[in-house]
């Protein structure tokens, strides 16, 4: 067991039945090419639950071939955008009445609260797709006054064959961010899965095909990052890549986007992120905020906020109760009621939760991403001081600030250099707010408006006047 400790748990029977296993491909459930298969795993008890398809550059090559022929001979990217609207929010009503198997799933094959699962990630995955439907019919170009006698028009076109790879901490969310808008602007895709967690974005791509998706146009692969995740950043055929995950794969992916076909690519990476906590704090309500915003999901949030500065005046009382509340948090079986905290995904991220005090910039938990439980508190003074130490890593995803004073806040969120800064909340998400990292934590913007420019080409079209003289 990964719990914290070994005594014996009764463990919840997951209130669903795995039913799909293999890839997707050209709208069929199929074996992988090889016919090899890998395991996954309960993260509970560290239990096979299922063998998955396994695949590699076969499979992305047959994927691809698909997604190819569904973009290139239609129907989707030619069939009018109110018909591309109707499936996607045929599908988000899918989700909505599948909510709970789908909940159960991803608890199981996560390890995460069945309530976090149930109550906060599958609204917001159909809330994504009913988002992005809206947007489908509303993707349209420009009249540009150009100088000459000219009419000159933009139109703006899916870009083709989207690749896509996605991490396992929030398998479902992670679909939908990269799924969501690159359907609405009408492109096909190839998604692979993280090897970890392979089984809900095989369920939802069923219920993609009860909505009426037509074959091709979602291909999921699953396998492992160097064979299929590598195959399908360097094919020749795929048209953009997006991915979230480490920042070391993102520089891979990076190369090997380069090497290939020059494919666009957006990243989704690691962070670091600040948590500010000021002087005129109220400091109980600090302590849960930054409690949340770093212990939320095991702690395997690329946004977590893994630095929390406490100003000097408040950190010896902010200490002791971010201590005690550390301490209180229930850790346990996930699919039990009240439980904040399941198993870490695997033995590689398993940690105790715990909290570190007196933690100096410099050290290495100041520094490295570490994706679980692990609070490092450190002291601040002045405001340029905190600023400068809160934009001090590599990192830029997301910080937090604290404080009862409108100038302080303004201050702190022009200063810090990050992609989102939320001030008195952590972890605010909804489809509309884009998403994305300064610096080594990303390229790019995901959900909002600004997710639309990752999937789309614009084409200019530029045609003389009748008469004129050239
Ligand atoms: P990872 O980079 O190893 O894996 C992520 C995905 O990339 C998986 O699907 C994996 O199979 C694939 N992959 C791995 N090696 C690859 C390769 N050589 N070529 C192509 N694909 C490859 O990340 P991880 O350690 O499993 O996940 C945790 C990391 O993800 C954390 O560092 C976290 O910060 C980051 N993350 C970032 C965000 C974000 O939105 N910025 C969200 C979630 C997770």
């Amino acid at each position: 067991s990964r719990f914290t400790t070994a005594a014996a748990i009764e463990l919840i029977t997951p209130p669903v039945q795995i039913q799909y296993t293999k890839h997707l491909i050209n709208g069929q459930f199929v074996d992988a090419a090889s016919g090899k298969t890998f395991p996954t795993y309960d993260p509970r008890t560290g239990e096979v639950i299922a063998h998955v398809a396994e695949g590699d550059a076969e499979d992305i090559n047959r994927a691809v071939a698909a997604a190819r022929k569904a973009f290139d001979e239609g129907p989707w990217p030619k069939m009018s955008a109110y018909e591309r609207s109707r499936i996607l929010l045929r599908f988000a009503d899918l989700v909505e009445k599948h909510s709970e198997e789908l909940a159960a799933l991803e608890t199981w094959n996560n390890g995460k609260p069945y309530e976090q699962a149930a109550h906060a990630e599958l609204p917001m995955l159909a809330r994504l797709f009913y988002y992005y439907a809206g947007w489908a019919d509303k993707i349209h170009g420009l009249t540009v006054p150009a100088d000459g006698p000219y009419h000159v028009q933009t139109l703006h076109e899916p870009i083709g064959v989207a690749g896509q790879i996605i991490p396992w901490n929030f398998p479902l969310l992670m679909f939908a961010w990269k799924v969501g808008p690159a359907l609405a602007c009408g492109n096909t895709i190839v998604l692979k899965t993280a090897e970890q967690t392979p089984l809900t974005a095989l369920y939802v791509a069923k219920l993609f095909q009860e909505a009426g998706l037509p074959p091709g146009v979602l291909n999921i692969v699953s396998g492992y990052g160097p064979t299929a995740g590598a195959a399908l950043a360097s094919h020749m055929d795929v048209d953009k890549i997006a991915f979230t995950g480490s920042t070391d794969t993102g520089k891979i992916i990076l190369e090997l986007a380069a090497k290939s076909n020059l494919k666009p690519v957006t990243l989704e990476l690691g962070g670091k992120s600040p948590f500010i906590i000021c002087e005129d704090a109220d400091i109980d309500k600090a302590v849960e905020l930054a409690h949340f915003a770093l212990f939320f999901n095991q702690g395997q949030c690329c946004c977590a906020g893994s630095r929390t500065f406490v100003h000097e005046r408040v950190y010896d009382e902010f200490l002791e109760k971010a201590k005690a509340r550390a301490l209180k948090r229930t850790v346990g079986d996930p699919f039990k009621k009240g439980v904040e905290q399941g198993p870490q995904i695997d033995s590689e991220q398993f940690q105790k939760p715990t909290v570190f005090s007196n933690v100096q910039d410099d050290m290495l938990i100041a520094q490295d991403e570490i994706f679980g439980p692990v609070q490092s508190i450190l002291k601040f003074k002045e405001l340029d001081e905190v600023v400068r130490r809160a934009n001090s890593t590599r990192y830029g995803l997301a910080a937090g600030v604290f404080t009862r004073s409108v100038d302080t806040a303004n201050t702190l969120t022009r200063a810090l250099r990050a992609g989102t800064v939320w001030v008195n909340c952590f972890d605010v998400f909804d489809a509309a707010i884009p998403f994305g990292g300064y610096k080594m934590s990303g390229i790019g913007r995901e959900k909002g408006i600004y997710s639309l420019h990752n999937y789309l080409q614009v084409k200019a079209v530029v045609t003389p006047l009748k008469n004129a003289a050239w």
